[in-house]
């Protein structure tokens, strides 16, 4: 068969896959090891048809999928891999670009500006701000905080953030030998700015939309301290920077303009496929002064030209700004308001759910589209009913710890989920609370 046919059967497949996902089991449910067996120890003396490539990702490597493109996914953050954004990855595949330097790709490295100020003015961030795309907002972190040290006054060494900060902030401190010190939180979760000092640190670490229950730090005190003790400020908005586009959600964007750099990533709440995550800064200048290292069979005669590879980690760059772009023009600025209303609808009408039974209770605020909640009752009991509800397949959802005790969170993020999905998930997580209590 040659490549159309191929194509066309791949397409095929995809279609289908989008079409019927809903009835497959959200977690996948293989034992550790079983996928492996079933696979040859060797890649085959003699070339393979890519048909038996499908036939094995149908019989074999399938059911070892976990679905995070499932309407009913609602663990970690829901995310959506969106029809353009398939289409385009298999776009970037073809055109395989490698974006080091701008004569090795001109379109994508010129595409990732436009890309970026489009996403700039549809966040409302300035419009003075580089963007710079990232695989994740660990790399993104890693390289605001590599240059926080760079420019950093001597002999500081110090990073802040909340102890309620994702766990990358930590590994970039490991990575850069930086020493990480936690604040604590208030009674919502949000970073204490109050005597907080700030004599010996690097940088700052604020986040919008924290892991556990998206929680919002008071950017604007923390940037007031950050500015007074000339400390780089780094905000984490990963999950909820997407929700920008939402005039209603702005109050969340307080202070960030005064930011020194900002990850938001379009593969959480912005439909795009991983990976994709953005970093923006203030500062492009000082990114580059700490990544931009040009060894003499990369130097070129162009002028005037961004060369990717100086602002960041990364020398090999993919085309990622293609699904970006493709993404925010075929939903439009409206059309991601909409779908972005409707995951926080549908939260709230959880929330509601949990609020008005005697049996639930919710534990913390909901300000974007994650719940926070638990069964009436032990931790053992909320742990077991999480594992329950997860093996029956319907549905997937995860868990945090929240002062001392086991939350469960339901994180609506899928373009495709629906008022039925969610009721699904409410009707689950009843029916085996019940069974769990009844013995
Ligand atoms: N920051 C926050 C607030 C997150 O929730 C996450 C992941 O969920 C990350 C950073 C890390 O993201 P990535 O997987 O893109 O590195």
């Amino acid at each position: 068969m040659g490549f159309r046919e191929d194509g066309q059967a791949t397409l095929e497949w995809v279609a289908r896959y989008l079409e019927d996902r809903r009835e497959l089991p959200v977690l996948a449910r293989v034992a550790p090891g079983e996928i492996r067996a079933q696979l040859p120890r060797k890649a085959p003396d003699q070339g393979e048809p890519f048909s038996a490539v499908l036939a094995d990702l149908d019989a074999i490597l399938l059911p070892g999928i976990t679905h995070w493109n499932h309407p009913r996914f609602f663990a970690y953050f829901g995310i959506t891999a969106s029809e353009p954004g398939i289409l385009a990855e298999l776009l970037i595949a073809a055109l395989n670009q490698n974006a080091m330097l701008w004569r090795t790709s001109p379109a994508a490295t010129e595409l990732e500006q436009v890309a970026l100020a489009w996403l700039a003015d549809l966040l409302g961030l300035p419009a003075s701000w580089m963007g710079h795309i990232e695989d994740g907002a660990s790399t993104s972190t890693l390289a605001a905080l590599a240059t926080a040290r760079h420019v950093a006054p001597e002999g500081r060494s110090v990073v802040y953030c909340s102890e309620h900060a994702h766990s990358s902030v930590d590994k970039a401190c490991r990575l850069l030998g930086l020493e990480l010190r936690k604040v604590p939180s208030d009674d919502e979760f949000r970073m204490r700015a109050d005597g907080l000092d700030l004599s010996d640190a690097v940088a700052l670490v604020a986040t919008v939309g924290t892991t556990s229950t998206t929680s919002v730090d008071p950017v604007p005190a923390l940037a007031d301290l950050c500015r007074a003790a000339d400390v780089w400020l780094h905000i984490d908005a990963s999950y909820a920077g997407s929700a920008f586009v939402c005039e209603e959600h702005r109050w969340a964007l307080a202070g960030c303009e005064r930011a020194d750099s900002l990850v938001v990533n379009p593969h959480k709440w912005m439909f795009t496929p991983i990976d994709c995550s953005a970093l923006f800064t203030s500062r492009p200048d000082d990114l580059r002064d700490a990544f931009s290292l040009v060894p003499e069979y990369l130097r070129t005669s162009d002028e005037d030209v961004i060369n990717l590879m100086d602002y960041g980690p990364a020398l090999g760059r993919r085309f990622r700004a293609l699904k970006l772009w493709a993404v925010l023009r075929v939903f439009g600025r409206e059309g991601l308001q909409h779908t972005i209303r409707e995951h926080v609808r549908m939260a709230e009408e959880f929330e509601r759910w949990v609020e008005l039974s005697d049996e639930w209770e919710l534990v913390a605020p909901r300000p974007f589209s994650v719940v926070c909640f638990r069964r009436v009752g032990s931790d053992e009991l909320n742990e077991q009913l999480l594992e329950r509800v997860n093996a029956a397949g319907r549905v997937y959802m995860s868990h945090t710890k929240l002062h001392d005790r086991y939350v469960l969170r339901l994180a609506v993020g899928n373009a495709d989920t629906t008022d039925a999905d969610v009721r699904l998930a409410w009707d689950e997580l009843n029916v085996y609370a019940e069974e769990l209590e009844a013995g």
